[in-house]
């Protein structure tokens, strides 16, 4: 039973302590160590939860142990349909994204979309980039455009995208990490303004402040497989680029995580025991399998 509650409590303290985690650590280290333990925390709960449901099958015939094996196998099964129904929605979302790109005219690095709506975003994978539409366009300063691309070449060169994607997968096989999704989104932005600060962090925040005011009147909403120049907390992001935060835990926020991924991987490991124990029993005894 440990098996099941390691991955649970780890997923419960980082559904809670996401937010504060991201305030102390950099932007890079949020958008790639919390997915990385995220995903191994959601894929440790569902083999150790289907692990227990096996051995109580196997090994303790009774009423009460196959109707906790049957809620144990249900929640699993359930949380398993959630994941690949989202993943199935994000490729379906990136199809359409891909096509949308290609009928576009690629224009001096980027793909430009009439419409009236003022927006910029990158969609990534070969067929994708980064598309602007003629509203964002007019509405910026050359020097604020070339602000915009570069953040959104930093999503795309740090494959932001696809660490959200990690993250929201995760999130959709294991309930309690449903808030490390948006914290993860929002340190990409953090990062990718960084990127984009490269010139002056004053030209940055102010190109941040102008994209977000020509997309105020935007209703376009947008899939989690793109991610715009003017999401996230631009308050927030904007503050962060005038004013960058000290971070003096961070090195310590990110040897924390690193060690909570050795953690709950040495706990996947013996999940991965207790499965082949189960399926391929040697010399234990089922009552020493359970009190893992
Ligand atoms: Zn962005």
């Amino acid at each position: 039973m440990p098996a099941v509650l390691a991955p649970l409590a780890v997923g419960a303290a980082l559904g809670i302590g996401a937010g504060r985690i991201a305030v102390q650590a950099r932007p890079a280290t949020t958008v790639r160590l919390l997915p990385v333990l995220s995903a191994l925390c959601a894929l440790t709960l569902l083999s150790s939860a289907t692990a227990v449901a096996l051995t109580l099958i196997h090994h303790r015939p009774g009423t009460t142990s196959v109707a906790v094996a049957a809620i144990l196998l249900t929640a699993a099964l359930c949380a398993t349909a959630g994941g690949l129904r989202h993943l199935w929605h994000v490729r379906q979302n990136l199809c359409a994204a891909t096509r949308f790109c290609r009928s576009l005219p690629r224009t001096e690095g980027y793909l430009l979309a009439r419409s009236p709506v003022a927006d910029a975003y990158s969609v990534p994978g070969r067929g994708g980039g980064i598309v602007v539409t003629t509203a964002m366009k007019s509405a910026l300063t050359e020097g604020e455009l070339t602000v915009l691309l570069a953040h959104e070449h930093a999503h795309l060169r740090h494959h932001h995208s696809r660490w959200i994607q990690i993250a929201e997968t995760a999130a959709a096989l294991h309930p309690l990490l449903r808030p490390v999704p948006d914290v993860v989104r929002r340190a990409a932005e953090r990062w990718a303004d960084e990127e984009a600060a490269a010139g002056g962090r004053r030209a940055a925040a102010q190109a941040v402040a102008a994209a977000a005011v020509a997309r105020s009147r935007s209703l376009e909403v947008h899939s989690s497989t793109t991610l715009s120049m003017a999401g996230g907390d631009v308050v927030e992001r904007v503050h962060a680029l005038v004013d960058p935060p000290r971070l003096p835990w961070a090195r310590t926020v990110a040897a924390t995580l690193i060690v909570a991924i050795a953690l709950v991987s040495f706990s996947a490991l013996r999940t991965t025991d207790i499965v082949q124990d189960v399926l391929l029993p040697e010399h234990e005894t089922p009552h020493l399998v359970l009190q893992r």
